[in-house]
């Protein structure tokens, strides 16, 4: 098959590998706007930090080479001429498809005020964070003003923290990553950030960013003005669709994908940030904007590119937040549960969110060994009422309990 994929972020680079694999006789071509070779985005903290770049380039930085991989770096797809099977670049040039992969993952979403002001930076792409650590490294930046309490927000507060910025965190809800922690786990992490000598400056609203031919500042709701040396915006992502409007493709926030990862255009498949896939706990249809999902993704469409009917399982919602020195784990939902149980000690936390009996969502820090366990529970909609508050011990989910003894509740001789 002549197999063109957009996209060589983890989920293109993914699927251009297996077209290679599974039809050797077929030719792929992969495009991006990025300069690099294909990288992992959630290694960049790891490569600005320490200057490793095995991590950073985690299939190679010869990986396209090595497999025969047409890759085309620095250009933009503009387009799809669905019914030509053609891929429409500037200035009209066109390439022609048999299969198409769409994995162009998703870009900064910032709805706020001043974010195209020059000077403005995210940490969403290698390009824009290798000119954000440029200035770092010249010492042009010792403060920094981050907009977004996510988890992008927090991953680069933690870096330019360790590189010696004086960073402050601004965040609109009054606790971290809203849509995943619940206060109390976010406590924890609050906890960290400040221990590492990040300001944060929560529920506060960020109005607009501010500055004459460069960013300089943000001026808050309030009225109150904070300068810094470096702003970024950290406000969300959004799935990369621009360029599909007259292709027939069907989207919402991201592009509509069936259990197979097919577009509502026959030989058109997608994979990774940029698609709209199901839930595997509810089925519900929404981005799962993480790794994992990205490259369990990108073999399935490859794969039903070539013609398999390969079914998946749903994407998972999962967080961890790895750089804190405390580790924080969150599975599932903390949307609406009838009942929480929850047990503290200091930073190990495990709060158990529960709906109808069965666990829909989890939280753990410290020690967060027993964040598969719950996991396994919650896709298993195993019922879990008769563990009662024991399902928050912090001996509960240990190598010792065996499945059986999970699925009957009978703990004896186990660690709880
Ligand atoms: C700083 C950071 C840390 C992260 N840490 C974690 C983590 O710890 N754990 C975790 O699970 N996830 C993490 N993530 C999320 C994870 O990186 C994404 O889920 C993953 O990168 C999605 O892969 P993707 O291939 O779908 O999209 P992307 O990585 O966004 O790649 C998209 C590709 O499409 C290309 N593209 C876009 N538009 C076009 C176009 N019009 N024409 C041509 N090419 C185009 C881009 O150039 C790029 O090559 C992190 C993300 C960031 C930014």
């Amino acid at each position: 098959m002549r197999a063109v994929v957009i996209g060589t972020g983890p989920a293109g680079i993914t699927a251009a590998e297996t077209l290679r694999r599974l039809d050797p006789s077929g030719s792929v071509m992969a495009l991006t706007t990025e300069p690099f070779p294909p990288y992992s985005p959630p290694a960049m903290a790891d490569h600005f930090l320490t200057g490793r770049e095995a991590p950073l380039y985690w299939k190679g930085p010869d990986v396209a080479e090595r497999l025969g991989i047409d890759e085309r770096r620095t250009t933009r797809v503009m387009g799809i001429d669905a019914d030509a099977h053609e891929v429409v670049l500037a200035d009209d040039v066109r390439i022609g498809f048999e299969g198409l992969v769409v994995a162009s993952g998703s870009r900064l979403y910032a709805p706020l005020e001043g974010a195209d002001l020059p000077g403005v930076l995210d940490f969403k792409s290698l390009r824009t964070a290798t000119e954000m650590f440029g200035r770092v490294r010249a010492g042009e930046v010792t403060t920094a003003l981050i907009v977004g309490n996510g988890f992008i927000g927090i991953e680069l507060s933690l870096l330019l923290a360790d590189l010696g910025v004086d960073v402050t965190v601004i965040g609109r809800r009054n606790w971290l990553m809203p849509r995943v922690l619940d206060p109390e786990t976010s406590k924890v992490a609050e906890a960290a950030l400040t221990k590492r000598g990040v300001t944060l400056r929560l529920g506060v609203e960020a109005q607009a960013i501010v500055g004459g031919t460069s960013a300089t500042g943000v001026r808050l709701v309030d009225g109150t003005l904070l300068g810094a040396d470096l702003v970024v915006a950290a406000t969300g992502v959004k799935p990369h669709t621009e360029f599909l409007g007259e292709s027939g493709i069907v989207t919402g926030w991201g592009v509509h994908v069936d259990d197979r990862l097919s577009t509502s255009v026959a030989g058109i498949v997608a994979a990774g940030d940029v698609a709209e896939a199901a839930d595997r706990f509810t089925g519900e249809r929404y981005v799962h904007a993480i790794f994992p999902n990205a490259v369990a993704q990108a073999p399935i469409a490859a794969a039903n590119l070539l013609g398999a009917n390969l079914r998946y399982d749903g994407a998972e919602t999962m967080n961890s937040l790895k750089h804190l020195g405390v580790p924080i784990v969150s599975i599932g939902t903390i949307d609406s549960p009838d009942e929480i149980l929850r047990w503290q000690d200091g930073v190990d936390l495990r709060a158990v969110y529960l709906r109808d009996d069965r666990i829909i969502g989890a939280q753990l820090a410290g020690d967060i060994r027993a964040a598969g366990v719950y996991r396994s529970l919650m896709l298993r909609r195993q019922p879990v009422g008769h563990f009662g508050s024991r399902l928050v011990d912090p001996g509960f989910g240990m190598a010792d309990i065996t499945f059986d003894a999970l699925r009957s509740g009978d703990l004896t001789g186990s660690a709880v």
